[in-house]
């Protein structure tokens, strides 16, 4: 529930959001960590100031939220950009080119022998593309006849607690979501119908059957089992841990943490299984999934994302988001009636956050109204007010070089302006 309605409220509040922004002061946002690196064209006309954004009026925004899609979800590493813009140079079998990239990253994440990958256009299109595969097969008439669903499997079971926005990608199948929440009640609801059982990673706290037990209840009825772990990394080692639980299929978004290509997505799973997905995906046309196209330049860019993310330190990262985080509490605490706490998310966002709380009877203004005025301030700073929590609720690891400093200033002047 708290989920459901967190991500209701975080896509009304990134519309709102998007709507209320102003032009912001020109900054130097693109050269803080030579982003420009790749580039090899000087640029003119649109573009030549180097914020195309702010070329079209359209403010670009501190991001204290996280990887969130509305905002753009992550910024690429600039290596990631060059061996992107080198992948435009050449014209290559994009089919050929998808197997050869999954086999690539079996090999890095050193995925179980018969398991292998696919670079889809989001988290979204892998969770559509692997059920669409296992409701086909490879019969090329089922895949052409999608979602019309005559001759095939047509139920999904999930728990109640795991539906969410994203099951709209299952839905789009045709399927029918089968919706149980007691042990009991799944073994009732299988039948001849059943396809697949889906599990959303981000809700294992809250069902009542846990990741390894629904894996094992999948394989004692030989049903696949597919898992939304999206925005599940870091740790990083979840790339790997639920295809080793034994999970058929598994879903990760390029564009959040991994900081692959902000239209990526992996599909992590059995050979077979990933083999007919990709048989219901771009570049393969009258299928369901060739509105989800994924370029060769998003193909190389998943492969070096992955390379990099698996080689940083992550340790030392996490070390970095506190110390912003603890740089931005020390200001805000000067202020009379302020204080701060510190939490990690157990799942989804799993890096440091940072709570703030004020006395309401000494500064006169609600965590949504701050929420709001830092939004539409100059520059504009997305920060949530709540995550279940009183206060205005942050992390720093989209931040960056500078921002906490100018996150930190701004928030106090804006608590101070309020204060009695
Ligand atoms: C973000 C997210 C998705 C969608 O991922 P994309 O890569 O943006 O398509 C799916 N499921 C969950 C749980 C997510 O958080």
């Amino acid at each position: 529930m708290r989920l459901n309605s967190k991500w209701n409220r975080r896509s009304f509040l990134g519309s709102v959001g998007m709507i209320a922004t102003t032009i912001m002061a020109p900054r130097k946002l693109f050269s803080l960590n030579g982003r420009s690196a790749g580039a090899s064209a000087p640029v003119k006309g649109f573009g030549q100031t180097g914020n195309p954004f702010e070329e079209l009026g359209v403010a670009t925004v501190i991001n204290c939220e996280g990887t969130m899609t509305v905002l753009g979800g992550s910024l690429p590493h600039p290596e990631l950009e060059a061996v992107m813009t080198m992948a435009g140079r050449h014209f290559v079998s994009v089919h050929d080119l998808e197997v050869g990239a999954g086999k690539r990253i079996a090999e890095m994440l050193k995925l179980p022998d018969g398991y292998t990958a696919l670079v889809t256009s989001g988290a979204a299109a892998a969770i559509q593309s692997g059920l669409a595969g296992i409701l086909t097969g490879g019969n090329e008439a089922f895949i052409r006849q999608l979602p019309d669903l005559t001759g095939m499997k047509s139920e999904v079971i999930i728990q109640k607690s795991h539906r969410n926005p994203f099951d709209h990608q299952l839905r789009s199948t045709g399927i029918k979501l089968i919706e149980i929440e007691t042990v009991d009640q799944l073994r009732a609801a299988v039948n001849e119908r059943t396809a697949m059982m889906h599990f959303s990673n981000y809700a294992n706290a809250t069902g009542q059957i846990k990741a390894e037990e629904w894996v094992k209840l999948a394989n004692q009825y030989k049903i696949p089992c597919m898992n939304d772990a999206a925005a599940d990394t870091p740790p990083v080692s979840h790339l790997w841990d639920y295809t080793n639980m034994g999970f058929d299929l598994v879903t990760f978004s390029g564009g959040k943490a991994i900081r692959g290509p902000q239209c990526a997505g992996l599909l992590i799973g059995r050979k077979e299984l990933v083999t007919n997905a990709l048989a219901n995906n771009s570049p393969n046309e009258d299928t369901l999934g060739r509105s989800q196209k994924v370029g060769k330049e998003e193909i190389v860019g998943m492969v070096k994302a992955l390379e990099l993310f698996l080689a940083e330190d992550h340790e030392a990262l996490a070390k970095e988001w506190q110390g912003r985080l603890e740089a931005i509490s020390r200001e805000v605490k000067k202020i009379p009636g302020v204080s701060t706490s510190f939490f990690v998310p157990d799942i989804a966002n799993h890096v440091p956050h940072m709570g703030i709380v004020w006395d309401e009877a000494r500064i006169s203004l609600t965590p949504e109204q701050a929420s709001k005025l830092l939004r539409s301030s100059k520059p504009s700073i997305a920060m949530g007010a709540g995550e279940g929590r009183p206060g205005l609720a942050m992390n720093s690891f989209m931040l960056q070089p500078g921002e906490d400093k100018i996150v930190a200033e701004q928030l106090s002047r804006l608590l101070r302006e309020h204060a009695a």
